[in-house]
């Protein structure tokens, strides 16, 4: 059995982060990645997705964004070639086509079947993402045989889908973009929505990103949200990256139909909730509080003469007979997409770490079992923690934590 005193597995932004603290730190290490360098951003992508936050939100620790277009948003190919290069910078010690099929916790620390044969190791750090599957619903089994049927991670552009009708279910950031961009291809969607986020792409002139950044809501910490679990539910917001607005009135205008939540599948049909009116009113209020919140700040600085005015957008337009029912076996409706949220994938960690409800038990990435650690996960210690600008921070303060653990270790072996 190879080993080394910690692993990575995944060689993402979260991972590579996690590395370059190890080595400042002195700390021996390696990264399994299933692929190579950025794969998830290849692999489970699709082609037209551009990053939704702007490139200067998306360097990473160590190298800042550099380059002219500083406002605008780059493909993710562009970002998963960027990550190739910083993994070369910092020497990330990357070894591809290494998947891990199974780890166990052994005496001298944990012990992972990969394919490249048995490793060894004292301290692991899970880092193999936060959306590495889409979340299916149980309705999708009822389904008539003759509807096509995927998912964020597996489409790629609308001519994978077969010609006629398209039901999007969800409406957060993935489910926006997908039903904006097959209606556009000339198919008429229908989008399934929920409870839901919406935010505006810029706000008195300003990204909505460099907002949240500014107001310090991204660095908002794990231990100081009251109810960090239904924190951690929060839907992504309806954004696209670009500079235009994505938002259900958008989406009507251009031709998509918006009726309410899925709520089942029944005789061939779908069933949507009558409550897509309390979902929009919902989320038009929680979008209006942040920005109550972002020209209370403006105010009380006296910065209102160098911002645009503010601009609200219009309130949510909800039909008031909503459509509670299409068929899927009259031919209208030809294919659905499954817009409906991503789960990180732990099936191969062969460990008692997991809450009853499958989820991963850890404090702010402290697995709850000593020399396991977890990094990328949705506000996992702070709200920012996902996304590419939260890397960084968790990875100081884990990779601080892990090299604790192993100084205990060498102790109580000497
Ligand atoms: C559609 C979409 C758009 C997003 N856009 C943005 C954005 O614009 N800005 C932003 O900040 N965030 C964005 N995010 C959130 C987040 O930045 C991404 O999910 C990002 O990919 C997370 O990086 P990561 O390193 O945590 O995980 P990943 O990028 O998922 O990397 C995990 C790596 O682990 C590998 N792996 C997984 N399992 C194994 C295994 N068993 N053995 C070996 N290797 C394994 C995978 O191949 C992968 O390379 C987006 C997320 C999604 C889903």
């Amino acid at each position: 059995m190879k080993s080394t005193t910690t692993v990575i597995i995944g060689a993402g932004q979260a991972g590579l982060a996690m590395s370059r603290e190890l080595t400042n730190r002195g700390v021996d290490h390696l990264i399994l990645e299933r692929g190579t360098v950025g794969n998830a951003w290849r692999e489970d992508r699709w082609d037209s997705l551009r990053l939704l936050t702007p490139n200067w939100a998306n360097g990473m620790p160590g190298a800042p964004y550099r380059a002219p277009d500083h406002d605008g948003y780059m493909r993710v190919s562009e970002f998963s070639e960027r990550l190739g290069v910083y993994a070369d910078a910092i020497g990330a010690p990357v070894l591809g086509d290494t998947g891990v099929r199974r780890a166990v916790q052994i005496d001298s620390g944990f012990r992972l079947e990969t394919d490249q044969g048995p490793f060894g190791c004292k301290a692991l750090v899970l880092a193999t993402g936060a959306c590495a599957r889409p979340h299916l619903p149980p309705v999708t089994t009822a389904v008539p045989g003759g509807v096509f049927q995927t998912t964020p991670s597996a489409y790629k552009r609308p001519g994978d889908l077969p010609p006629g009708g398209v039901l999007v279910v969800g409406a957060s950031a993935s489910g926006v973009q997908l039903a904006r961009e097959i209606q556009a291809s000339g198919r008429q969607v229908t989008l399934a929505a929920g409870w839901h986020t919406r935010l505006p792409r810029t706000y008195r002139g300003r990204d909505v990103e460099w907002w949240l950044h500014t107001l310090g809501l991204l660095d908002e910490r794990f231990d100081m949200i009251d109810d960090i679990e239904r924190a951690r539910r929060t839907p992504s917001p309806q954004i696209v990256g670009g500079p235009e607005p994505v938002d259900l009135n958008s989406l009507q205008e251009s031709g998509v139909e918006i009726v309410g939540r899925l709520m089942e599948i029944r005789g061939g049909a779908a069933l949507f909730s009558g409550g897509l009116a309390n979902a929009c009113a919902s989320a038009d209020l929680k979008m209006n509080r942040l920005l109550d919140a972002i020209d209370e700040w403006v105010d009380e600085r006296g910065l209102g003469d160098e911002l645009l005015p503010p601009d609200r957008p219009l309130p949510s337009r909800v039909s008031k007979a909503p459509v509670l029912r299409r068929s899927l076996t009259d031919g209208g409706i030809r294919s659905i997409v499954w817009a409906t949220g991503y789960r990180p994938d732990f099936s191969w960690l062969d460990m008692p770490v997991f809450d009853a409800r499958g989820r991963l038990r850890h404090r702010g990435g402290v697995v709850d079992l000593p020399g396991l650690y977890a990094m990328g996960l949705i506000f996992m210690r702070r709200r920012k923690s996902h996304q590419i600008s939260g890397v960084g921070d968790d990875a100081r303060e884990l990779s601080e934590h892990l090299q604790a653990h192993l100084d205990t270790c060498a102790v109580a072996a000497a």
